[in-house]
């Protein structure tokens, strides 16, 4: 299976618009981050986890050909606002896309996009099978994902763990009984957005100190702010288990 980062910035993306400071001027790469997402390539399905306002772009930078599934976290808009350019897949498919939801996210998509749920059937509009999760396992085709709940403030967020893949993006606490469901994950991604206090993301701080605490082989950050610093002043500072992801990093799990 392979792991595709197809967003690894927060919710206004690295450049933030207008910004002039030096991660946003940087010439590196690594310093442009779309919005927080990943691909997930099986043998038999194709799945993106969210598909915030850079979806579109996303598809077509990683050359997507064919989505099976979009598995929600929450219900943030730079976690839903790209879902209406499923279309795409609908019309190449000739078949509606499996999404997963929450009952909360399955009524934030209704609110955010009537019009693909208010049965009008409207020429055009995506096409999607709605399937509720929960905090139980659930598969897509050989992919077995298990929900981790995190808080996001007080907002619970859905992480998920896949065989020894763990993928949590917007997390700012996770109880010790959540943390059991993680433990003897080998890839941990969890999220860092600057080295200030955040009222609902973990500091780098609080990533690195969650990492050690999982204890995984590698750690991957994500959902990184531009007030983070450069990604080559950053990956100096940090241990040699713990990386920061980048848009385009792909993992063989
Ligand atoms: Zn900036
Ligand atoms: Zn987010």
């Amino acid at each position: 299976m392979t792991i595709t980062f197809l967003g690894t910035g927060t919710s206004q993306g690295v450049p933030v618009i207008a910004c002039g400071c030096e991660v946003c001027t940087s010439p590196d790469a690594r310093d442009k981050r779309l919005r927080t997402s990943i691909l997930i390539e099986a043998e038999d399905k194709t799945i993106v986890i969210d598909s915030g306002p850079d979806f579109r772009y996303q598809m077509l930078r990683a050359k997507v050909k064919h989505l099976d599934a979009i598995v929600f976290t929450h219900e943030h808009k730079d976690h839903i606002a790209g879902m209406d350019d499923i279309r795409a897949f609908n019309y190449k498919q000739n078949s509606p896309v499996d999404v997963y939801a929450d009952a909360r996210v399955q009524r934030a998509l209704v609110r955010e996009f009537p019009y693909i749920f208010d049965g009008t059937g409207y020429p055009g509009i995506p096409q999607v099978i709605v399937h509720p999760i929960d905090l139980h396992p659930f598969d897509i085709g050989s992919v077995k994902f298990t929900p981790v709940e995190v808080l996001h403030y007080k907002l619970p967020v859905l992480g998920f763990r896949i065989n020894d893949f763990t993928y949590i993006t917007d997390a700012k606490t996770v109880s010790e009984t959540e943390k059991e469901k993680i433990s003897g994950t080998k890839i941990l991604v969890i999220n860092a957005l600057q080295k200030q206090t955040h009222i609902s993301h973990f500091t780098l701080d609080e990533a690195i100190a969650f990492a050690n605490d999982i204890g995984a082989e590698k750690t991957y950050l994500t959902h990184i702010s531009h007030r983070l610093g450069k990604h080559l002043d950053i990956s100096k500072e940090l241990p040699d288990n713990i990386e920061l992801a980048y848009d385009g990093l792909k993992l063989n799990i």
